[in-house]
Order: structure tokens, then C-alpha cells, then sequence
């Protein structure tokens, strides 16, 4: 039976990109290639908090317990090793059973599935094939997959996805956060075209950039020319640095100016005001 090492999995409403406002089942895998320390702090320096963090990492038992950041990744215990502990190893059935409970009406009716991460492109997408096949997710009409746009769909899932999934190409949407120098991550790991292309053959791909200033936005620009001449059509989203309320208000009505200055889309990040970005939210 395949299994997945679920981080979190919840209901919530979406509140970024695409469906904000959606209802949506959150599937949070764990694993990532990149650690983004460099979110909210000065250029050139990481941030320290998980590792503070981690020095009692075993004091914690579950997500809720866990200290919120106000830099570096905000889902840091999705991938830290340190906090693998908190995310156990689900088989497909025990997932889809407790996506069952969750769901307001005990099946699928309108809700939305986002697979997130950590990265949920890594490894995990060799057991994707049987939890969109179970008998009970039938129901299912819309997924997302929640990508750093850095890992290519492996040869059988996106076989499995030209001959399988037939809700349709808009149905099935990849929404790409590629990883600027506010990241800490490097341009050469982080921009990855020829992927964004493979997942436009598959589904509806739309980026979105988070950003705190002007010149994350124009390296976004230079991101997003590099994306266009390879053939990415989708639209462009700029989002707000801040996983705390503190952070994201100092910067979403900016972010917004600036959006509109490029003639791109605001993405805001609604769990932040409306759930204070919580685990689980
Ligand atoms: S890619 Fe996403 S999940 Fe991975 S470290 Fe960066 S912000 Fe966190």
C-alpha cells in the first residue's frame, strides 16, 4: 500500500492565488529541496528562528503546539528533519478516510484539494496515482498542487495524468512560487522554465512571486521575461512577504500598488487576517 509523510492535513479556505476564498482540503507532505532562510531578513543573511526552534524540538507534539515564525519559512517543521517526529507516515486509505471526515458533507461536493508542502513535487508523486484513483475521491473536481517549480512531474504521473485525469486541463492547476533572492535561494536552483513548461502541458500554471520591495519585484520581472520566452502563457501574481499579521501589514497594500503599477494580479494571503496563519489554517 503506498504511503505519503503527511505534515498536516486540514480544512480551510484557500487563501492565496487562484481559488482564494475556496474551501479547500489541504494535504501538507513533508519533505523540501529548498530551506528559504533568507525570508525577512537583511540580504546575504539566514534567518536563525527554526533552529532556535529545534533546540527542543522533541518538547513538541503536534503542529498547534509549534512557535509561528516571522522569518525564514513560515512551514518550516514541513521539512525539518528536526520535526519529522509530527508528521506521520499515512497510508492512502487512512488519508482519504480522514479527508472524509473533515468534508462538510462527508464526500466531495464543490471543495478543492490543495497538495502543499514542503515541497509536494519530490518523491510523493508516485503514490498521487492512487490517491486521486480511490473510490472515494470521485467526487473530486479541482486539485492544486502548491510547487517551488523546481521538480519535474516524474514519466508515470504525468502519464497518469494525460490518461487519467479527465476533469479537465483548467481542473488540474499547478500554482508555482518560484524562490527569489528574498528567499536566500539561488537564481540557478530556484528558476526552472523548462518545468513551468512541462507543467503547462498538464495543467493551468500561474506564478506567484512573494515580495517585500521594489527590487524583489523587478527580479520577479526578469523572472518572469525568462519564463515568457520559453513559452509560459499563464498569469503573474505578486503576494505579500508575512506569515505574522505584522509583517504582512506593513506590506500588503504596497505589494498591491505594485501589482497594479506591472499590470499583474495581487494575491493576498488570507489565513494571515483571518486565522493569523496558524498551523492548520
Ligand atoms: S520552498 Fe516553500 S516550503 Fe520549501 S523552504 Fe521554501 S517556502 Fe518553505
Amino acid at each position: 500500500m503506498q504511503k505519503i509523510k503527511v505534515s498536516e492535513l486540514f480544512y480551510s479556505i484557500q487563501g492565496e492565488g487562484r481559488f482564494m476564498g475556496v474551501p479547500s482540503v489541504f494535504l501538507r507532505t513533508f519533505g523540501c529541496n529548498f530551506t528559504c532562510d533568507g525570508f525577512g531578513m537583511p540580504k546575504g543573511i539566514k534567518s536563525d528562528e527554526r533552529n532556535i526552534i529545534a533546540q527542543h524540538a522533541d518538547q513538541y507534539k503536534d503542529y498547534k503546539s509549534l512557535p509561528l515564525v516571522t522569518t525564514g519559512c513560515d512551514s518550516y517543521a514541513s521539512w525539518d528533519v528536526r520535526f519529522k517526529h509530527l508528521s506521520p507516515l499515512l497510508t492512502i486509505d487512512g488519508i482519504v478516510d480522514a479527508i472524509l471526515r473533515m468534508l462538510p458533507h462527508g464526500k466531495w461536493t464543490s471543495e478543492h484539494l490543495v497538495i502543499t508542502g514542503g515541497e509536494p513535487l519530490l518523491g510523493w508523486q508516485k503514490a498521487y496515482p492512487t490517491l486521486l484513483s480511490h473510490k472515494d475521491m470521485v467526487g473530486l473536481e479541482e486539485i492544486t498542487f502548491e510547487t517551488n517549480g523546481t521538480q519535474e512531474l516524474s514519466k508515470d504521473f504525468s502519464e497518469y495524468l494525460k490518461t487519467h485525469w479527465r476533469k479537465g486541463w483548467d481542473r488540474l492547476t499547478f500554482s508555482v512560487s518560484p524562490k527569489l533572492s528574498v528567499s536566500g535561494e539561488k537564481w540557478e536552483d530556484a528558476i526552472k522554465p523548462n518545468v513551468i513548461m512541462q507543467y503547462q502541458e498538464h495543467g493551468y500554471v500561474y506564478l506567484k512571486f512573494v515580495v517585500a520591495n521594489e527590487i524583489d519585484v523587478a527580479e520577479a520581472a526578469m523572472a518572469v521575461e525568462c519564463y515568457r520566452v520559453n513559452g509560459f502563457t499563464g498569469p503573474v501574481y505578486l503576494m505579500p512577504v508575512g506569515g505574522v499579521e505584522s509583517v504582512y501589514a506593513m506590506n500588503n497594500k504596497n505589494v498591491a500598488l505594485m501589482a497594479m503599477k506591472k499590470g499583474w494580479r495581487y494575491s493576498d494571503r488570507l489565513q494571515v487576517p483571518l486565522f493569523k496563519n496558524e498551523w492548520g489554517t
